[in-house]
């Protein structure tokens, strides 16, 4: 891309700018998972991360089961008694029919009900006919059919869990069909974010010419509340040198991440950059995308930081292409790679060479084809075509124009059902 794209006031390209995926690597290759790991109950485990092995000390099921309601038999005692069986007793779950089937006989079991050990198949009840408690099966039974085989699910001695695996709701389902009610999970990252800017006020005060609310500290915490992270919001801090690091330093105390937002481009009075010299170190502090040219990324002490753009649009991709990773590899969990699909864009698309963009957008199905539109104004500080987007489309450095019917790369936010 740097050979083919030269620096010129009408493209974007900065020869200074980490490429996105370089600036990933370096960041994925400073930082060290955390090690600590502490024992929780399990319901409180949702979405936490295992921290070691957890292996299967039962089998599931334990015991051979009905799938069905219906009646346990033995195939080769079918036809020497012309497919009539007598009904000699109930198996439900929980309450087993425990002794053996002898020839002739049959057993009503229920679903989860223990099958008699001598029992081969089970026929749904629907598909028998019955006078008293003489049961006539149909012909065609197949051996095996409805039983639920022990460690069908999970093996006594399988691997159901290793270190970095999250667990959802059927992690919970599965830890807790072992028996588990507590288990070990990596430690959560502590996160810790303050806004910079002169201009900043908090919600609830008038604003005086000039001024606008701190919008950044919300959108963090609604970034943050969704991962398994602790975090504490440490307000505004305006933009003087020394007041950033003592914030810095003090934040440094507690925490695995460090976020803020604005002061980190070239202006008069950004000063992060300058800040994180002065208290730690600068990995990078430009990347070739669009919004977020401006990300300073770097260490203070065991600190990792991460100085986002100001404007919103801008801090949140930045986040969730940048922290998002960050927070991952901290928990030792997989790098997820989202999911990113091709639709056609029903937009005339432009952009300068030189930056990957990410452009606000909502996908439509019409006719089981896959449409993304853009959702309005696409500046860096326009909030509302974010609120209306349940996608990116992703537009390469080295493209400039896209064709309405073009197909694009659109990366969804949302994969809830
Ligand atoms: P900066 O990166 O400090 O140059 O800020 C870039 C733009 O983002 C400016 O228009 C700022 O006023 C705006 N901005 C910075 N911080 C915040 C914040 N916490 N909430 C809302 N807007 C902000
Ligand atoms: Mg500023």
């Amino acid at each position: 891309m740097k050979e083919t794209i030269k620096n010129s006031c009408i493209n974007e390209f900065d020869p200074n700018a980490l490429e996105e995926v370089q600036a990933i690597n370096k960041i994925l290759k400073t930082i060290q998972s955390i090690k600590s790991s502490e024992k929780v109950n399990l319901k409180d485990a949702l979405h936490r991360t295992i921290s070691k092995t957890v292996r299967a000390t039962i089998n599931v099921p334990s015991f051979r089961n009905s799938a069905m309601d219906g009646y346990a038999l033995n195939i080769n005692d079918l036809k020497s008694n012309k497919y009539q069986l007598s009904e000699i007793g109930v198996s439900l779950a929980g309450r087993p029919f425990e002794s053996s089937l002898k020839a002739g006989q049959t057993v009503r079991v229920m679903t989860g009900a223990l099958i008699p050990k001598n029992a081969d198949a089970v026929i749904m009840k629907e598909m028998v006919s019955k006078q008293g408690l003489n049961v006539c099966f149909p012909k065609n039974l197949k051996k095996n059919q409805n039983i639920r085989f022990i460690g069908e699910d999970i093996k006594k001695g399988e691997a159901v869990f290793k270190r970095g695996d999250e667990l959802n709701f059927s992690g919970l389902s599965i830890l807790s069909s072992l028996g588990i009610n507590k288990i070990d999970v990596i430690c959560k990252p502590k996160i810790s974010y303050f806004s910079s800017g002169d201009e900043l006020v908090n919600t609830g005060r008038k604003l005086l010419q000039g001024q606008i609310y701190d919008s950044n500290r919300y959108l963090l915490h609604g970034l943050l509340k969704d991962l398994p992270v602790t975090f504490s919001d440490l307000g505004i801090v305006k933009d003087k040198k020394a007041n950033l690091i003592k914030k810095l330093q003090q934040a440094a105390l507690t925490s695995n991440i460090i976020i803020t937002t604005g002061g980190v481009s070239v202006g008069d009075a950004d000063y992060i950059k300058d800040a994180l010299e002065e208290v730690g170190s600068v990995g990078f502090w430009k990347i070739a995308i669009k919004p977020g040219r401006p990300l300073a990324f770097g260490k203070i002490n065991d600190s990792y930081f991460f100085g986002l753009p100001g404007n919103p649009v801008s801090a949140a991709v930045t986040f969730q292409l940048f922290v998002v990773p960050a927070i991952f590899k901290l928990l030792s969990q997989k790098q997820r790679r989202g999911v990113i699909i091709k639709a056609i864009t029903k937009n005339k698309l432009k952009k300068k060479l030189g930056r990957t963009e990410y452009k606000r957008a909502v996908i439509s199905i019409i006719n089981d084809k896959i449409y993304v539109e853009t959702t309005g104004l696409q500046g860096s500080n326009i909030m509302m075509s974010m609120l209306k987007a349940n996608c990116y489309i992703r537009l390469s450095a080295n493209v400039s124009e896209i064709k309405e019917g073009d197909t694009v790369e659109v990366m969804p936010f949302d994969t809830k059902l």
